[in-house]
């Protein structure tokens, strides 16, 4: 493995600010990005990328990044953080096609999807990975051909009701089957590098990740009695952000995190895979009015972006995102924000105060940057969102590969 520390691959690229470009987050620039590239748009701010990775990196120090493309699987995303010295976080043949477009070493990359094809499992050995994650029997007996060139982690399941995404309920074995696995691993002459683990998306406080930290020590010690090198310990994404509801500040949620960390048996190192706490604040959706009509004594906009669009996060992420009025002030009215298509179920909010817009006006929602163009459709032909990522004051142009 040879993720790099950012300090050693960082430091040439330390962050200035944009002087002659312009801020992608102001009204201004959301403005000016809307009037070149219509909408609707998904702008991403690369500093403010790079700038939550050096967060959460500062609040787990010693902890080695490897971000989950899943969010925002993003060429421009992968670039600015491979640039930032970041490993990543793989689990689809997709994902490695683009960390193979950004040149990225294998080395900076694990492959954490508990269920693979054997095709999967190819291709991500072909690229050069050696860390996968398996939760079960037959999981682990896909590796048996691989032995020579693959190392696991058995991925453990901690169920967290606070969380707002529970992600233990789908993957992960039981934390009393898990040294049976990596025993059966080792009769297969199979390497375990150790455990892995995800609490769930948008933790509602540090305690699970925490209480699965110490139980996974537990299992890092025991497997050590019985002659296992465990050298790995993955605690998983869930790292939250602010929505329209305040998430803890990441420094307050990581310092438990590290204090149990501190514990873990010698030699063995930590990894995180954060997703959303990287580009979620990063991401912000700008759509236009296409339509409006008032029904029942209350105004209905229709905008260009919805469910089926950016928006689709308000379902599958059951996130709640902050939405304003580009243009207009005045008297807010409780309003209906709608999507474009004829489905009857794309309206983004029921119930939203706005001022009285017009049509062309733009929209904007914030925090938008995970699980929002990611799960996005092009349900009744209405295109997704394009991607406009801004460094700098620039607009990020394709990189030719
Ligand atoms: C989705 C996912 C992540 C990212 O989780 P966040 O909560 O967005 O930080 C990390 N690891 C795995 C295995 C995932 O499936």
């Amino acid at each position: 493995m040879v993720c790099r520390p950012a300090q050693a691959a960082g430091t040439a690229v330390e962050e200035v600010s944009a002087p002659a470009g312009f801020d992608p987050a102001s009204a201004d620039g959301l403005r000016r990005l809307a009037a070149t590239y219509g909408s609707p748009l998904l702008v991403i701010d690369a500093q403010r990328v790079r700038a939550q990775y050096r967060r959460l990196e500062a609040a787990l120090p010693g902890v080695v990044l490897h971000f989950a493309l899943k969010p925002m699987p993003h060429p421009a995303v992968v670039r600015v953080l491979r640039d930032a010295g970041a490993c990543f976080d793989l689990a689809t043949d997709g994902e490695i096609d683009l960390v193979r477009r950004a040149h990225i070493e294998p080395g900076r990359c694990i492959h954490t999807h508990p269920i693979k094809r054997e095709s999967d499992i190819r291709t991500a050995l072909a690229y050069g990975i050696e860390t996968f994650v398996a939760d079960n029997p037959d999981e682990i007996r896909k590796f048996a051909k691989h032995r020579h060139r693959a190392r696991l982690l058995i991925r453990v399941a901690f169920r967290s009701a606070e969380a707002v995404c529970d992600l233990s309920r789908k993957f992960g074995c039981d934390p009393e089957d898990a040294l049976a696995l990596v025993e059966f691993a080792r009769s297969l002459g199979i390497g375990v590098r150790g455990f892995s683990f995800h609490v769930g998306s948008q933790a509602g406080g540090p305690g699970m990740h925490v209480a699965a930290i110490e139980a996974c020590t537990r299992l890092l010690e025991a497997a050590a009695t019985r002659g296992e090198r465990c050298d790995l310990l993955d605690i998983g994404g869930g790292f939250p952000v602010d929505y329209r509801r305040a998430a803890m500040p990441i420094e307050e949620f990581c310092a438990p995190l590290c204090g149990a960390l501190a514990r873990l048996p010698q030699g063995v190192r930590a990894i995180a895979e954060p997703g959303r706490f990287v580009v979620a604040p990063a991401g912000i959706a700008v759509a236009s009015v296409m339509g409006r009509a008032k029904r029942d004594g209350r105004w209905w906009y229709y905008l260009d972006d919805g469910l089926y669009g950016s928006y689709s996060g308000r379902l599958f992420d059951h996130a709640e995102y902050p939405i304003e009025a580009l243009e207009r002030t005045g008297e807010r009215q409780r309003s209906v924000l709608a999507g474009p298509t004829c489905d009857s179920i794309d309206v983004i909010d029921e119930d939203i105060a706005l001022p009285l817009l017009e049509i062309g006006d733009l929209v904007v929602g914030r925090s938008m940057g995970a699980y929002t163009w990611a799960s996005a459709t092009e349900f009744n032909f209405f295109p997704k969102a394009s991607v406009i990522a801004v460094d700098r004051g620039q607009v990020i142009e394709e990189e030719e590969t």
